[in-house]
C-alpha cells in the first residue's frame, strides 16, 4: 500500500471517528446523572424523595427533592406509573428517541459516498499515470531513468571487457552519432547480451543507464505478459511510442525470453499472447520511420530459445555474449566488490579467484558479503583470508549445519563414505585434485569431498569423466566393503544418480562410445519444459534406447570395478584417511598428500580445515548431495 492509499484510508477512520463523537455528544446531554439501579429508585420513591421524572422508552431520568438527578431504567414495572401519582411524582413521557437528522443522512448515504469515494479513488489511480493502474493494462510498465538517477558505472562491471567494449560502443554512438554516419555506418538496432545468470548482463544495462547521457528504459520481458490477451502487445507499442518522443535513447529489456521464445513452441494456454507480443516487439524494431536513435538493448541467458526472427539484421543484429569470467577476470571482480568491505593486508584477490573457477560474478559479490559477514560475527573489524576461506567453503559445499547430531556409527560411515571418494580421486588418472575432505554436515549432505581443477577447465576428456565416474562410486564402494553390502546407505543416491548422468551423457550426447559412435541422440534437455522438444524430440528406435542403456551400463560397470580395485590395494590408506576425518572433521591437501604417501600425517590448520588452494583450483564436485549441482560440462564447453 503507498503513502496516497494510507493517506486516504487514514483521512475515512477521522471522519468516521468525528461522526462518532458529534452524535455521543448530542444524545447524551446528561452526563453527570448517575445511574441508580431500579430497587433503588423505587426505594427513594417511596421515601419521597423524588420530585420528578421524564420517561422515555425504558430509561427513566428523574430529579430529587434536592435538585440532585438520577437515571435508571425501567425493567418493565406496570405498577410503576401508580407509584408515582402515589408519591405525588410530577410525570413527563417522551416519544421514543428517533436519531438526529443528521445521523439518518449519514447512516442513509454513508455507503453510497464510500462506494462513490473508492470509484473517483481508482478512476484517479488508472489515469493518474502512476504505474500499476487498473485501467492502464496497455501502458508500458517501463521505468525511464533520470541523469544521475542510476548510481552504477562501468567501473563498477569488471572482467567482462568485450561486453562491455561492445556495450559501451553503443553509448558513443548515441552521444555523437554523426561521428559514425559520418562514415557511412549505420547505428544497430539492437544488442543481445546473452550469458549465464549472475555474469551482470542487469549490471551493464544499468551501468550505461548511469553512463549515458540519454533517456534510459528499462523493462522486463515478464512485464508485457499479462493475463489477458493483447495487453502485452500494446505496452511493446506504448513503450515504443514513449521512446520516440525521447529519442535518441535507449530501452532496455531484461530476461527478454519470456517474450521472445521461438513462436509455436508453447505447450498449454498462453503462448498466443506471447506470441501477438512479439511479433508487436518484431514489428516496432523494424519500423518503418521514427525509430531512428533508438537503441534496443536486451538481456536473456537463454539465447538458444528465442525466435530467430528476432537475431535477424535489423533488429538484434549484435550478440554480445557475457560469459563467465576468468581468472583475470574474476580477480577483477572480487577488488571492484572488496572496495565496499574493510579488507585485511593478508587479502589476495587473485588468490581467492583461483579458487574460484566457474564462480560467476553474482557468485563473487557473493563471497565479499558472506565473508563479511563472517567477519562480523567473529566480532573482526577487517575481513581476512580465513574468512574468505569460510564462505568459500559455505558457498561451495553448503552451509555447515553443526547442529546435526550424527551418531557415532553415522559418523564413521560418513568417514569412511568421503575418504573413498578422496582416494580413489587420487589414484584414477587426470582427476581434479583433492582440495578438502569434510564430514561435517553442510545443506542436505553428511559429508563432503571437494576436488577442485588446476585450472579453468571448458572441455572434458574422455579420460577425465570416466576418472570422475569412478571417484564418485568410491564412496559408496568403501561404505560397502568396510560395513558389509547390509549396512550400505541412501547417502549415495547423488553419487549414483551423477555418475549415471555422466555415462549416459558421454554416450548420448558427447559422442565418447565406440559403440555407439559420434552420434547425437538426445537434445539438449534444456528445452523440455518448453514443450519444442514434446513435439519434436528425436526419436531413437527401441533397439538403439536398448544398445544407449547397454553401453551406458558398461561404462558405469568398468568404473565400478576400477574403483573397487583401487580402494582393494589401498585398504590401509582408506583406514588412515576416515580415521584422520574421525579426529579432525576436515581435512585438506596436504593431509590427504601426507596419507597417500604414507607419511606421518601434519595436523590440519585451525579454522581452514587444511591449506588454502595452492596452484589453481577449480569447480567444486562436492559429493553426497552437495550445494551446487553443476552439469558435466562447464558452460561455453564444446
Ligand atoms: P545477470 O547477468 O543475471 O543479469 P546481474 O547483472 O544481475 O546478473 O548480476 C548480479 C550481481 O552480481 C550484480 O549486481 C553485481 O553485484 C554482481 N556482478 C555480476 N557480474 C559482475 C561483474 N562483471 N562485475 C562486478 N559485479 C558483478
Ligand atoms: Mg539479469
Ligand atoms: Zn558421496
Amino acid at each position: 500500500m503507498n503513502a496516497k492509499n494510507l493517506n486516504i484510508l487514514l483521512w475515512i477512520a477521522v471522519t468516521f471517528w468525528l461522526v462518532m463523537m458529534l452524535n455521543s455528544l448530542t444524545s447524551s446531554d446528561q452526563i453527570e446523572a448517575r445511574n441508580l439501579s431500579y430497587s433503588q429508585f423505587l426505594q427513594e420513591l417511596s421515601d419521597g424523595s423524588v420530585r420528578e421524572v421524564t420517561i422515555q422508552d425504558e430509561t427513566i431520568k428523574g430529579v430529587r427533592s434536592d435538585d440532585s438527578r438520577f437515571e435508571t431504567y425501567d425493567p418493565g414495572d406496570p405498577g410503576l406509573v401508580g407509584d408515582l401519582l402515589k408519591n405525588n411524582v410530577v410525570i413527563r413521557a417522551k416519544p421514543p428517541e428517533t436519531p438526529s437528522l443528521f445521523m439518518q443522512l449519514v447512516a442513509a448515504w454513508l455507503p453510497f459516498l464510500l462506494l462513490a469515494g473508492i470509484w473517483i479513488w481508482f478512476m484517479r489511480r488508472g489515469s493518474g499515470g502512476g504505474a500499476g493502474g487498473i485501467f492502464n493494462f496497455g501502458k508500458s510498465r517501463a521505468r525511464q531513468h533520470a541523469e544521475g538517477e542510476v548510481r552504477v558505472t562501468l567501473r563498477d562491471v569488471a572482467g567482462v571487457d568485450e561486453a562491455k567494449e561492445e556495450v559501451g560502443e553503443l553509448v558513443d554512438f548515441l552521444r555523437n552519432p554523426q561521428k559514425f554516419s559520418s562514415l557511412g555506418g549505420r547505428i544497430p538496432r539492437g544488442v543481445l547480451m546473452v550469458g549465464p545468470p549472475g555474469t551482470g548482463k542487469t549490471l551493464i544495462a544499468r551501468a550505461i543507464a548511469g553512463e549515458a547521457k540519454v533517456p534510459f528504459f528499462s523493462i522486463s520481458g515478464s512485464d508485457f505478459v499479462e493475463m489477458f490477451v493483447g495487453v502485452g502487445a500494446s505496452r511493446v507499442r506504448d513503450l515504443f511510442e514513449q521512446a520516440k518522443k525521447s529519442a535518441p535513447c535507449i530501452i532496455f529489456i531484461d530476461e527478454i525470453d519470456a517474450v521472445g521464445r521461438k513462436r509455436g513452441a508453447g505447450i498449454g494456454g498462453g503462448h498466443d499472447e506471447r506470441e501477438q507480443t512479439l511479433n508487436q516487439l518484431l514489428v516496432e524494431m523494424d519500423g518503418f520511420a521514427g525509430n531512428e536513435g533508438i537503441i534496443v538493448i536486451a538481456a536473456t541467458n537463454r539465447a538458444d530459445v528465442l525466435d530467430p526472427a528476432l537475431l535477424r539484421p535489423g533488429r538484434f543484429d549484435r550478440q554480445v555474449v557475457v560469459g563467465l569470467p576468468d581468472l583475470a577476470g574474476r580477480a577483477a571482480i572480487l577488488e571492484v566488490h572488496m572496495r565496499k568491505v574493510p579488507i585485511a593486508d593478508d587479502v589476495v584477490a587473485r588468490t581467492i579467484a583461483r579458487g574460484t573457477p566457474g564462480f560467476s560474478g553474482a557468485d563473487l559479490a557473493n563471497l565479499v558479503n558472506e565473508a563479511a559477514l563472517f567477519a562480523a560475527r567473529a566480532g573482526h573489524t577487517e575481513v581476512s583470508m580465513a574468512m574468505f576461506e569460510k564462505a568459500k567453503d559455505k558457498i561451495m559445499m553448503g552451509a555447515e549445519r553443526r547442529s546435526i547430531v550424527m551418531s557415532e556409527s553415522e559418523k564413521k560411515l560418513t568417514a569412511y563414505h568421503e575418504a573413498g571418494h578422496a582416494i580413489v580421486g587420487r589414484l584414477v588418472p587426470e582427476h581434479d585434485p583433492v582440495h578438502k575432505i569434510s564430514i561435517i554436515p553442510r545443506g542436505r549432505a553428511l559429508g563432503v569431498t571437494m576436488f577442485l581443477p588446476e585450472r579453468d577447465r571448458y572441455s572434458m576428456s574422455k579420460r577425465q569423466l570416466e576418472s570422475q565416474i569412478s571417484s564418485l562410486f568410491g564412496g559408496r564402494l568403501a561404505e560397502e566393503m568396510i560395513f558389509g553390502p547390509e549396512q550400505v546407505t541412501t547417502g549415495a543416491s547423488n553419487d549414483i544418480e551423477r555418475a549415471t548422468d555422466i555415462a549416459r551423457s558421454m554416450v548420448t550426447r558427447f559422442g565418447l562410445s565406440d559403440v555407439m559412435g559420434p552420434l547425437a541422440y538426445a537434445e539438449d534437455e534444456g528445452e523440455v519444459f518448453l514443450g519444442r522438444s514434446v513435439t519434436q524430440q528425436r526419436q531413437v528406435s527401441p533397439e538403439t534406447a536398448q544398445a544407449i542403456d547397454k553401453e551406458v551400463r558398461a561404462i558405469i560397470d568398468r568404473n565400478y570395478q576400477r574403483s573397487k580395485q583401487l580402494l582393494d590395494e589401498n585398504m590401509n590408506k582408506l583406514h588412515t584417511m576416515a580415521e584422520a576425518l574421525l579426529t579432525f572433521e576436515t581435512i585438506g591437501r596436504d593431509q590427504i598428500d601426507d596419507i597417500m604417501e604414507g607419511r606421518p600425517m601434519r595436523e590440519p590448520e585451525d579454522d581452514r580445515g587444511g591449506s588454502t588452494p595452492k596452484a589453481g583450483d577449480g569447480n567444486d564436485a562436492p559429493h553426497g548431495g552437495a550445494a551446487r549441482k553443476q552439469p558435466p560440462l562447464p558452460i561455453g564447453g564444446v
